[in-house]
C-alpha cells in the first residue's frame, strides 16, 4: 500500500514540476524543459534496470512507471501545445545522446589499468549491461514516441471523442507495447522474473490513467487557450517527425510558400484554371474565396514582424484545418489567401467561408494572446466557361465590401 502511495506521490511531483517548467517556456524558452527530460532519461533507464519494489500486483520499477510513462506523456504535451517539429527535437536528441554515451562508455574498456580507489570500483559488467539496455530502451523510445503521436492523431479522428480518452488510449497502447519489448531486453540482460512484466504493466496503466487526467487538467485549466488548427493529416505528421518533409520540401519547393506551407501564388496560377474547368465540365459548381487578414499592418506595427509572420503561419493553419480535404488553399499575396472549393452551392460556400472566419477568430495566433480576424469575399461559378481571373476579381469586389462593412465578415453575391 505504502509502495503504491509513494509511486503516486512521485508521479505527482514529476508531473507538477515538468508542467511548471513547460509552462515557463514562454518566458525562458523550451530548452529548459527539453534539458530536464534529457536528465531524467538517464536516471530512469538506470532505475528501470536495477530498482524494483514489490507491490500487491507484482514487482514494479518506479523508474519505468513514474519517469518513463511520464516522459511519453510529456512528449504528447509538447506535441499538443507546440508541434511535431518541436517534439522531434528531444526524440532525436535522446537517441543521439544515448548512442554517444554508450560509445564513450565502451571506449572506457580499453584503458589498460585504472586507478584503484579504496572502496570504489567501477563495475564494468554493469556498464555493459546498462549500455545494451540504454540502446534498446532508446530505440524503443524512438518508436514509442512516434507511435504515440500518430496514435493520438488517429484515435482523435476515429475513435476517442474526448481529450482524456484520446490521451489515455494512445498512452496505454504505447506503454503496453513498450512494457513487453523492454521486458524482453531486461529479461535477457539481467534475468528479471516474469512477474515484473505483469506488475510493471499494471503500474504503467495506472500511470497512464493518472498522467492522462493530470494532462487534461493542465491543458484545460493552465493552458486554457484553444489548440491551434484542426487535426493534421497523419502522413504529414509522420513526415515531419521523420524529417521527410525536408526532402519533400526540396522536391516541391517551387509550389509551396515557405512561410506558411500552403501552395504559393505560382501554384495558384498553374492550377486554378484547370481546377475550375474540371468542376464545371463535371457540372459541379466551384467557389473561390478570397481571404484577407484584417488590420494586419497593425499587428506588425504593434508586435513586430516576427510575431506577424507567426500569425500569418497560424492563420494559414487555421484556414487549412477548416477546409475540406479536396479544397485547395493558396497564399496569394502578403496576407491574402485564396481557397478554391469544389462542389458547393453558393449558399454552402458562404457557410464554409463562415467556418473559416470563425476558425481564425477563435485561434490564439501567436501563443501570446495575439488575435486576428479575416474578411472573406466569396464567388461561385456554376457554368463553364469561367476564367480564374474573373472569379478572382469578383471575389475581390466582395472582399472589399466585407472590409468596408466593418471586417471580420463574409460577403458574397447571395448575401446581397
Ligand atoms: P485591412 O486588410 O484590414 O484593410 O488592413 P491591413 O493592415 O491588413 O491592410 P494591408 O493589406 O494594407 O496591409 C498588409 C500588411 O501586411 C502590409 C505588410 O507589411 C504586411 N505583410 C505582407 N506580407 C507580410 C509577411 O510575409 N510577413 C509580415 N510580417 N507582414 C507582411
Ligand atoms: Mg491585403
Ligand atoms: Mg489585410
Amino acid at each position: 500500500m505504502i509502495g503504491t502511495f509513494l509511486l503516486v506521490v512521485q508521479a505527482l511531483i514529476y508531473f507538477v514540476t515538468m508542467a511548471a517548467v513547460f509552462h515557463a517556456r514562454r518566458r525562458f524558452g523550451i530548452g529548459i524543459f527539453v534539458c530536464v527530460l534529457g536528465v531524467m532519461h538517464f536516471l530512469e533507464t538506470y532505475l528501470a534496470a536495477v530498482f524494483f519494489v514489490p507491490l500487491p500486483f507484482g514487482i514494479v520499477s518506479p523508474g519505468s512507471t513514474v519517469m518513463f510513462s511520464g516522459k511519453l506523456v510529456m512528449f504528447l504535451l509538447l506535441y499538443i501545445k507546440e508541434d511535431a517539429e518541436t517534439v522531434r527535437q528531444p526524440i532525436y536528441g535522446l537517441l543521439i545522446g544515448n548512442v554517444l554515451m554508450v560509445a564513450l562508455a565502451l571506449v572506457l574498456r580499453f584503458y589498460g589499468t585504472i586507478v584503484d580507489l579504496p572502496g570504489y570500483r567501477p563495475d564494468l559488467a554493469f556498464l555493459d549491461e546498462m549500455g545494451i539496455l540504454m540502446v534498446w530502451g532508446t530505440a524503443l523510445l524512438f518508436v514509442d514516441s512516434i507511435a504515440l503521436i500518430l496514435l493520438y492523431e488517429k484515435l482523435g479522428q476515429r475513435i476517442a471523442n474526448t481529450l482524456f480518452k484520446r490521451i489515455f488510449l494512445s498512452a496505454a497502447i504505447v506503454l503496453t507495447f513498450d512494457q513487453l519489448m523492454f521486458f524482453i531486453g531486461l529479461h535477457l540482460v539481467s534475468g528479471i522474473p516474469v512477474n515484473a512484466l505483469y506488475g510493471g504493466w499494471i503500474a504503467k496503466m495506472g500511470a497512464a490513467l493518472l498522467y492522462s487526467a493530470l494532462l487534461v487538467g493542465y491543458l484545460r485549466y493552465v493552458e486554457a487557450r484553444p489548440a491551434l488548427a484542426g487535426p493534421e493529416p497523419l502522413l504529414k505528421v509522420f513526415d515531419r517527425l521523420t524529417f521527410r518533409h525536408r526532402y519533400e520540401d526540396l522536391l516541391q519547393r517551387t509550389g509551396i510558400d515557405t512561410l506558411t506551407g500552403v501552395s504559393d501564388r505560382g501554384q495558384f496560377e498553374a492550377v486554378a484554371q484547370p481546377l475550375i474547368d474540371r468542376s464545371l465540365t463535371e457540372r459541379r459548381p466551384v467557389s473561390l474565396l478570397m481571404i484577407d487578414i484584417d488590420h494586419f499592418k497593425n499587428i506588425n506595427d504593434e508586435h513586430g514582424h516576427i510575431v506577424g509572420d507567426k500569425v500569418l503561419k497560424n492563420v494559414a493553419r487555421a484556414l487549412a484545418g477548416s477546409l475540406r480535404s479536396g479544397d485547395r488553399l493558396f497564399r496569394y499575396g502578403g496576407e491574402e489567401f485564396v481557397a478554391i472549393c469544389h462542389d458547393l452551392s453558393a449558399g454552402d460556400a458562404v457557410v464554409l467561408a463562415e467556418r473559416l472566419r470563425t476558425a481564425v477568430e477563435n485561434t490564439d495566433l501567436a501563443e501570446s494572446g495575439v488575435r486576428a480576424t479575416v474578411s472573406i469575399g466569396v464567388t461561385t461559378a456554376e457554368h463553364a466557361p469561367m476564367h480564374a481571373e474573373q472569379m478572382l476579381s469578383d471575389a475581390d469586389v466582395w472582399l472589399y465590401r466585407a472590409k468596408k462593412l466593418g471586417r471580420n465578415r463574409v460577403e458574397s453575391e447571395i448575401i446581397n
